[in-house]
């Protein structure tokens, strides 16, 4: 079973949710972590460093000596990342999604393949835990081709969590597709409510179950569970504002760990979703 954890906004506690979950499973479980752009759950889960894979994606190299400058390619690509004034065109390997379409429709085939690093996928096995991060390199712009390469990892059997990247663009749907579950995370706020309403208009459109998670619970309204009841949202986890909550994550430190009271408030989460 893969189950992805997201969040209209960073700072919910889509983290917290995730590790936690992930060291109260008690059996061998794969963390995905995500969030390529700013990867954190390692802070976490300390643990040793199997594996470390250079991620690549092909972008363009022209053949001066074939290019005419006929400027097809640079009309055919949406991203503008070969642009062309009459002469042969200029890259921005950068802005490159490495689809391959202005190698196909160049007329004078001046255009083939190199490899582009975008980041690395490192595996650190953490006690339960076998924890895949990919991490962006800085100045790269292509989150979604790296978080593929991390859902390579996921497997049929056993369990597979999912730490999203934040917001609902296409990093977030690429680290969501082909989940079975998500669990959306949220805080009682009206800024939590309103990020809120566009994940769950998310997780619709992909048709995939879903529930809530609200995190500290204590402060601002009702509206977020208010809203939940209205729409047939469960909600499957209530995790307090606790001071000692917050002491035990600038710490670095798992709530499982820190507070082993709060250790079958995520135990009941998986059984909760299993049951759905
Ligand atoms: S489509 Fe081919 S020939 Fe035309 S400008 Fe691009 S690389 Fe040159
Ligand atoms: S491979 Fe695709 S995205 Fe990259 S430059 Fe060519 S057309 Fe644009």
């Amino acid at each position: 079973m893969t189950v992805a954890v997201a969040s209209g906004k960073g700072g919910t506690g889509k983290t917290t949710v995730s590790v936690n979950l992930a060291r109260s499973f008690g059996s061998e479980v794969r963390l995905l972590d995500c969030d390529v752009e700013e990867p954190n759950d390692h802070l976490f889960l300390s643990g040793i460093t199997r594996q470390i894979e250079i991620v690549t994606i092909p972008v363009p190299h022209v053949d001066e000596s074939l290019c005419d400058g006929c400027g097809e390619c640079s009309r055919f690509c949406a991203y503008h990342a070969i642009v062309s004034f009459g002469a042969k065109p200029l890259l921005f390997p950068e802005m490159c999604h490495g689809c391959g379409g202005c190698a196909k429709i160049c007329p004078k085939n001046a255009i083939d393949e190199v490899a582009n690093r975008i980041g690395v996928i490192e595996t650190t096995l953490t006690g339960n835990i076998t924890l895949v991060q990919g991490r962006l390199d800085v100045g790269m712009a292509m989150a979604p081709p790296l978080i593929r390469a991390v859902k390579k990892h996921d497997r049929q059997n056993g369990l597979t969590i999912v730490d999203c990247p934040p917001g609902t663009s296409c990093p977030v749907i690429a680290a969501i597709r082909g989940s079975n579950f998500v669990l959306l995370v949220t805080e009682p706020t009206p800024f939590g409510l309103h990020d809120l309403k566009l994940t769950v208009d998310m997780v619709r459109e992909l048709r995939i179950p879903f529930g809530v998670v609200v995190n500290r619970v204590g402060i601002g309204d009702d509206r977020v569970h208010v809203f939940c009841e209205q729409e047939g949202i469960p909600v499957l986890l209530e995790i307090p504002d606790d001071r000692r909550i917050a002491e035990a994550y600038s710490r670095g430190e798992l709530i499982v760990e820190a507070l082993p009271e709060y250790r079958m408030f995520f135990k009941n989460l998986l059984g909760r979703i299993v049951k759905l």
